[in-house]
């Protein structure tokens, strides 16, 4: 198994900026484990499966052979990331705006779990402006996300948003 990492986050939808976090990450890690995180007080656009089945996509399409995609509704992170033996929680950081909140939450967590340990990881420049809620709202514009998104979910994206 070696070493493994989890890296969560809402993928509503995946974008190409969490795309490039899973490549460099799932080449730093042996397995890397992307989880969606179903958060009952938030509206979602895609459902769970759906979120899972575009991760699974997308990984696939690139041949990445050592990311697992699970979801998880209930529950901590860091429980989550204990139970299958991660070292590490990944996360992406696009601005100074994110640092805040994932300063709190890098800390609670080692509180929670000291032997678990969160690893940031800078957004690639090109991908710094990018978020799932820019890439709904320019789909909903009938705007083009083509290269926002990983390809192979592309139309599934824009289907969301035909009426
Ligand atoms: P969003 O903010 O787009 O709704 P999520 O909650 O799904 O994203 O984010 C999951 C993780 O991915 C977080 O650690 C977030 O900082 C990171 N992330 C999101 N977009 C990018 C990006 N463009 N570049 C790098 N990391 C990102």
């Amino acid at each position: 198994m070696g070493m493994i990492a989890v890296y969560p986050g809402s993928f509503d939808p995946i974008t190409s900026g969490h795309f490039d976090i899973i490549e460099r990450a799932g080449a730093m890690f042996d397995t890397l484990v992307v989880l969606v995180a179903i958060n009952s007080t938030k509206e979602s656009t895609f459902s769970c499966d759906e979120r899972v089945e575009m991760i699974r996509h997308a990984v696939h399409a690139h041949g990445l052979t050592n990311i697992q995609v699970d979801s998880i509704s209930d529950g901590l992170l860091v429980d989550y990331a204990e139970q299958r033996k991660a070292k590490a929680i990944i996360k992406g950081l696009r601005a100074v705006s994110d640092f805040e909140y994932e300063f709190q939450m890098a800390l609670i967590n080692r509180r929670l779990r000291p032997e678990i340990e969160t690893v940031f990881l800078m957004t690639s420049a090109e991908y710094s402006f990018l978020s799932s809620s820019i890439v709904k709202e320019i789909a909903r514009l009938d705007g083009d996300i083509s290269g926002l998104v990983p390809q192979v979910n592309l139309r599934k994206i824009q289907a969301h948003y035909e009426s």
